[in-house]
């Protein structure tokens, strides 16, 4: 159950420094440019494939992955340990925590913090009263605007074509997001990672099976000052 893990009361209760040692303290003077926020979230990380490809193509951005099941992210810290110590220097940038992200999100991040937010083959929560379970619904795409940036980018894909016309659905009746253009995903490095980063990606293309992706903007809401 949740009380397993400690979970902070609000975002500036948390300490990240023993998460990124490397980034933490700010020593030298010009480390005080670096930005000592983490920037992206892979919710439900599994693994943790699509982290670790993305620590090298974004070595200044601190990212978490965020996983529920215990085992798995112990797995996961061990591997980003590993990596630390096979490629000095490397790896320094991503961090691996077990949370409840359907409940606990704004504990972590504070309003406007996230640039990128993923949603690689969540579980897909079939039956329709479990479609509340689901980790793309409209109450939490508010509580996933509160904590991202405007411009942020929020990625989703899926094999399960219902789950992947459900999150479409859902993300394109709220104000707050808007679909990426065509020519905006093709010039995303991140896009081509969701379907052949993680294991779980990686996997359905061993099976040559269709994926479904959406993904989204944060923008403004017509409301908003
Ligand atoms: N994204 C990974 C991939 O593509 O390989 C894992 C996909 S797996 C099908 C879904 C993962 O989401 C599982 O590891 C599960 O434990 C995790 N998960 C489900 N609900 C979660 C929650 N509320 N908070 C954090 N992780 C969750």
């Amino acid at each position: 159950s949740d009380s397993q893990f400690p979970v902070p009361v609000k975002p500036d209760e948390f300490d990240w420094s023993e998460h990124f040692p490397v980034f933490f303290p700010a020593t030298e003077p010009e480390d005080n440019a670096k930005d000592l926020k983490v920037r992206f979230a892979d919710i439900g990380c599994g693994f943790g494939g699509l982290i670790v490809k993305l620590a090298l193509l974004f070595p200044e951005k601190l990212m978490v992955g965020m996983e529920l099941r215990d085992k798995v992210t112990e797995y996961v810290k061990e591997r980003i340990l590993a990596l630390r110590e096979q490629y000095k220097g490397q790896y320094e940038n991503i961090t691996v925590l077990r949370t409840n992200a359907m409940k606990y999100l704004p504990n972590y991040f504070e309003k406007g913090q996230l640039e990128k937010m993923f949603f690689l083959f969540p579980d897909p929560h079939f039956k329709e009263k479990n479609h509340r379970r689901r980790i793309i619904s409209t109450a939490l795409l508010a509580e996933y605007a509160y904590v991202m940036a405007i411009g942020g980018i929020l990625y989703t894909i899926t094999d399960v074509q219902e789950l992947g016309e459900w999150m479409k659905s859902t993300l394109d009746s709220h104000p707050l997001f808007e679909p990426l253009t065509a020519d905006e995903l093709e010039k995303d490095v991140c896009v081509e990672l969701l379907s052949t980063a993680t294991e779980e990606g990686q996997k359905v293309e061993r099976n040559q099976g269709t994926t479904y992706r959406a993904i989204y903007r944060r923008i403004v809401a017509p409301k908003d000052p």
